[in-house]
């Protein structure tokens, strides 16, 4: 059921997003040699992507059933646990997010994501599938551990989805409703600039839905560190080529070198 939700909510804004950059996009040229690769990536990780949620939902469900966990051992319930969990699982995702990119074996699978050369509705999920795996895993310990609410579980997923959409989306907010949520919510303005290729950028705005963990742990970017005519997305080891091979992006976390 909860899948069931989560994936209808996820193609709707998925559909709707990408007919209004189809929209936006009609009187400039499009990236479209991307699509196939990141399609494809879509469609192979979107099932494992789910498993997040889910295990993580059966996880705290668990916890609360047989009262295990740190925030049942506190006897913390309703609307307290509800926010105390669903600020945990953003820190939790945020801290996820920084460890992609500091650990080696994390980022073999991460770099596939940022190797995009542009953004757009379609990278949202270009992801090697075997990270929703190892995250997964990584997921159910932690919510277990801490006796996550179910609930905040669930919402937090419901949010972040959407949020993650918009994010990648060439669409932009205006920039005064931007300027006024930045300080305190993950922008897509926010977002495009932890995608450039120049890495004191690339390592900032890890946060998935709030801003304030970036603000809090000084990975925090307002704007590009370079000039808008200097900006480019993707990695410098990844050329438009080899970033929209499919074959060579799915085997590439198994190479020699993680950062190559
Ligand atoms: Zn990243």
């Amino acid at each position: 059921m909860i899948v069931e939700v989560l994936l209808s909510w996820w193609l709707l804004f998925f559909g709707l997003i990408a007919a209004a950059e189809l929209l936006e996009a009609r009187h400039r040229p499009i990236a479209r040699q991307r699509w196939p690769a990141n399609l494809t990536l879509i469609g192979l990780s979107s099932g494992l992507a789910a498993i997040i949620p889910l295990s993580s939902y059966a996880s705290g469900q668990w916890a609360q059933d047989t009262g295990f966990g740190v925030l049942n051992w506190l006897g913390v319930t309703g609307v307290i646990l509800f926010v105390i969990s669903f600020m945990a699982i953003s820190l939790w995702d945020y801290l996820v997010h920084l460890a992609s990119h500091k650990i080696p074996f994390l980022w073999r699978f991460h770099k596939i994501h940022h190797s995009d050369t542009e953004l757009d509705v379609t990278t949202t999920f270009r992801a090697h599938p075997i990270i929703y795996l190892i995250l997964s895993g990584v997921n159910f310990g932690i919510v277990a551990i801490l006796g996550l609410d179910p609930f905040a579980i669930v919402w937090h997923a419901a949010i972040v989805l959407l949020l993650d959409l918009s994010h990648h989306t060439t669409l932009r907010l205006p920039p005064r409703i931007d300027a006024m949520l930045a300080p305190y919510i993950m922008t897509p303005a926010l977002h495009h600039i932890h995608h450039s290729d120049h890495v004191a950028e690339t390592d900032t705005n890890y946060g998935h839905d709030l801003a304030i963990w970036d603000r809090l742990f000084k990975t925090y970017l307002k704007d590009p560190k370079r000039p808008k005519n200097k900006f480019r997305y993707g990695l410098t080891q990844y050329s438009e080529k080899r970033s929209t091979d499919l074959h060579a992006l799915l085997k590439a976390p198994f190479g020699k070198n993680p950062y190559s």
